[in-house]
C-alpha cells in the first residue's frame, strides 16, 4: 500500500514515490540506506508542518501529506490523536540517558511502535531504556549500539497505565489445578515460576474473583493481557523472529515459550529474573 503521495508537492512526489514501499517493508528487512531513506522522509514532512504559518487555508495544509502511518485502528476504535505519545526514561532502576542514538532501522521501529501503541491504545507516554546505551555488562552489545530496547510499560488513553512489573511480573502463575506455581527467592526477585523452564504467559489465567481499584495497593490493570499480546505481536511484526521466538497465536493460545530474542517476565530461563519489569526486544544480533 505504501504512501499516499497525492499531497506531497512540498517534497516532491518523486520523493514520495520513491520512499513509498519501504513503508510496507518489515523494519527487519530495512537495510541501512532504506532506513535513512525513511528517516530523511519523516524528517522532511516534519520540517515541512512545521514552518506552515499557522493561519493558512486548508489546500496549502494539504501541501504538506499527513504522517504516514493511518489513524485508523484495525479494532474499530476511533482515531487516535495524532501527537506521539511522550518517550520518557523508567524511574529507577538505571540512571536516565541524555540521549538516544538508535541505528537507522531502530529509529524506524521506535518510530512505529509509537505509532501502533497511539493508533490501538491511546498512549501518550512510553517509558523505555537501553537505546544507545547499556549496562556495561557487555563491551559492545544491541544496547550500546543502539538496535535494541527495554519497554517498562506506558500512559494510555484507552487503558490506563500498563507496567511490566506491576501487571505481568507480580501476578500469580497458576497451574492446571487452580494453585499457584512454587516460586522461589524474595523480594523483587522472587521467581514466581520457581525452577520452571516450562512457562507460558501467565495473563492467560486470572483466578481472582474481583478486580481492585485503581488505588488498591494490590492493584493490577485488568487490560493488561491483551496489551501485551499487542506489544508482543508488535515485535513479531517488525524485530527479531528466530526459531525460538513463538508466533502471538501461540503464545495467546498458552503454549510453551522458548527462549527467543524477546525476553520478559515469563522467559524459560533464568534470564527472566533481570527482566521482571521490562520487555527486552531487538533488531539483529545482540553482541553486536
Ligand atoms: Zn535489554
Amino acid at each position: 500500500m505504501g504512501l499516499d503521495c497525492r499531497f506531497a508537492h512540498s517534497i516532491g512526489d518523486n520523493a514520495c514515490q520513491a520512499v513509498s514501499p519501504l513503508f510496507d517493508k518489515k523494519a527487519r528487512d530495512l537495510t541501512h540506506n532504506e532506513a535513512a531513506a525513511i528517516l530523511n522522509y519523516l524528517r522532511a514532512m516534519a520540517s515541512c508542518r512545521s514552518t506552515i504559518p499557522p493561519r493558512v487555508p486548508a489546500s496549502a495544509m494539504a501541501r504538506c501529506a499527513s504522517p504516514p502511518n493511518s489513524t485508523e485502528s484495525s479494532s474499530g476504535m476511533p482515531p487516535a490523536t495524532t501527537t506521539p505519545p511522550r518517550m520518557v526514561p523508567p524511574a529507577p532502576p538505571g540512571s536516565p540517558p541524555t540521549s538516544s542514538t538508535p541505528s537507522p532501522a531502530f529509529a524506524v521501529v521506535l518510530y512505529r511502535f509509537a505509532g501502533y501503541l497511539r493508533s490501538r491504545w491511546g498512549a501518550t507516554k512510553i517509558v523505555w531504556g537501553g537505546v544507545g546505551g547499556g549496562s556495561g555488562k557487555n563491551a559492545v552489545d544491541c544496547h550500546s549500539t543502539g538496535h535494541c530496547i527495554d519497554f517498562y510499560g506506558a500512559t494510555t488513553s484507552r487503558g490506563g497505565i500498563f507496567d511490566v512489573r506491576r501487571d505481568w511480573y507480580s501476578r500469580p502463575v497458576f497451574l492446571t489445578d487452580g494453585k499457584t506455581h512454587v516460586s522461589v527467592g524474595g523480594g523483587l526477585d522472587k521467581d514466581r515460576w520457581g525452577n520452571d523452564h516450562r512457562t507460558s504467559y501467565r495473563l492467560l489465567v486470572n483466578k481472582d474473583a474481583e478486580e481492585k481499584l485503581p488505588d488498591d495497593p494490590d492493584y493490577y490493570n485488568p487490560r493488561a493481557r491483551d496489551f501485551f499480546l499487542d506489544v508482543y505481536q508488535f515485535i513479531s511484526d517488525e524485530c527479531n523472529v528466530g526459531p525460538n521466538d513463538i508466533a502471538p497465536g501461540a503464545l495467546k493460545s498458552g503454549a510453551t515459550i522458548k527462549a527467543g530474542f524477546t525476553i520478559h517476565p515469563d522467559y524459560p530461563t533464568k534470564l527472566r529474573t533481570s527482566h521482571n519489569d521490562h520487555m527486552h526486544f531487538q533488531l539483529g544480533a545482540t553482541l553486536k
